[in-house]
């Protein structure tokens, strides 16, 4: 039964409504809307300009409305009198196409039909760093290999922990929070969830971090690579697939735990990957971290190539123990919505052509690589995972009209990313 917000309102002391939407850059738009015009707002939207966000409309367009899903409520920790509400988009009577949650909605209920439902956990690194963005807040994080270590994670207890004990109010179960493997570095987990669930708490992990950070004077960021010879932000996901409430990744009796549908699901992933990569990495920066040289830690995290493997962090997909998978190709510019919805296409277009994996490989990619022939290989920059999405059939006909509208504003960045000319390109050419 949907939330009555009004009621709801009253009953938490909201007197504030974020109604939010996330565009396909994964930027969050928003109207505040008074807990008194809730109700009128759930019925007719919130109305805003689409050409004036990321979403490939006109500023001749009719008014784009969200429409506020009150199921999705999540009261601020850090300002109990505000409520957020995830938003769909709908432009003259229809669900916009290129709506990233819209997109993740209609693949979850094609799913559903199929009697399938995705259940995903996020892992979304972050950095902290200084208001001005040009290095890590804490100056005595130093350590040359910072993974876990104590010191600095208690540097920032307040950080961290207000953020976490949002997490245990809003009943997200988060279980751990530790420094990562770059200075400034950090991770918190919390419970995995359905992929709407999920899509939505990480849109808003993403808006709270930043502003509890912001709050201790510090800045949250999710940029895949900030600094060259530290570890990139991975969002690894982990993943599994239900039906009738049994896991369907399952089966004991392969070697590593899974079923021959989540080995179609794996396949499915390893077949479209290089047009996946368009969306789960979806910055010029994001190939910064993939297909990254060593870092001073002594290791990247992220993979080079387009492998799978069972308990091996050096490939693009690892199944650490039965009846789930960890994809570790996104990173933390995905957008939320898009990250879910490439997941479930690629891996139920997989299953329904019964998609190969190849052969398991359990050798460290990163030192023993090139002792493997044929293995795939990521895109090496945007416009290569951006001509892979044009070229994948697969994507287009699961994701629909949401590809052109993606593919034109992303090529209008890389263009704008081309016009730019960097210190490296003087320091190299100058005396051509
Ligand atoms: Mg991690």
């Amino acid at each position: 039964m949907t939330l009555d917000l009004e009621a709801a309102a009253k009953e938490r002391g909201i007197k504030y409504f974020l109604v939010s939407y996330t565009d396909l850059f994964g930027n969050q738009r928003a109207k505040l809307v008074p807990a008194a015009a809730i109700r009128s707002t759930c019925k007719n939207g919130a109305g805003f300009a689409g050409f004036a966000t990321w979403l490939d409309m006109s500023p001749a367009d009719a008014d784009l409305l969200a429409m506020p899903d009150a199921d999705g409520l999540i009261q601020l920790p850090w300002k109990p009198e505000v409520g957020w509400l995830p938003a769909d988009l709908v432009m003259n009577g229809k669900a916009v196409d290129q709506g990233p949650r819209n997109i993740l909605k209609r693949l979850i209920a094609e799913a559903a039909r199929e009697g399938l439902q995705m259940k995903t956990g996020v892992e979304c690194e972050f950095f902290l760093i200084t208001p001005c963005g040009s290095e890590p807040a804490d100056t005595a994080d130093k350590q040359t290999k910072p993974c876990y270590d104590q010191s600095a994670l208690m540097r920032r207890y307040e950080v961290i922990t207000e953020i976490c004990d949002g997490m245990l109010q809003l009943g997200w179960k988060p279980y751990q929070n530790d420094h990562e493997d770059a200075n400034g570095q950090f991770e918190m987990n919390w419970d995995y969830d359905d992929a709407l669930v999920t899509a939505d708490r990480h849109a808003f992990f993403k808006y709270m971090t930043r502003s509890i950070a912001e709050k201790h004077g510090l800045r949250a960021t999710f940029m895949p690579k900030p600094f060259m010879d530290l570890t990139g932000s991975g969002c690894h996901a982990h993943v599994s697939l239900w039906q009738d409430g049994r896991n369907v990744f399952a089966d004991g009796s392969d070697e590593i735990g899974l079923s021959q549908t989540g080995y179609h699901f794996i396949g499915g992933l390893i077949h479209s990957a290089d047009a996946l990569a368009a969306l789960t990495n979806p910055t010029v920066n994001s190939y910064k971290r993939i297909n990254a040289p060593r870092t001073t830690s002594g290791a990247t995290w992220a993979p080079n190539t387009v492998t799978y493997t069972g308990n091996n962090r050096t490939h693009m997909i690892r199944v650490p123990d039965g009846g789930r998978f960890e994809f570790r190709l996104a990173d933390g510019a995905a957008n939320p919505y898009l990250l879910q919805a490439a997941i479930l296409a690629a891996g139920l277009d997989g299953i329904r052509n019964r998609r190969d994996p190849g052969k398991r490989l359990d050798i460290n990619m990163y030192t023993d690589g090139h002792t493997v022939e044929g293995v795939k290989r990521l895109p090496l920059n945007m416009l290569d995972a951006l001509r892979a999405l044009e070229q994948s059939s697969v994507l287009h006909e699961a994701l629909g009209g949401f590809v052109p509208s993606y593919l034109k504003l992303k090529t209008q960045e890389w263009n704008d990313y081309c016009r730019h000319l960097t210190q490296w390109e003087r320091d190299t050419t100058l005396d051509c």
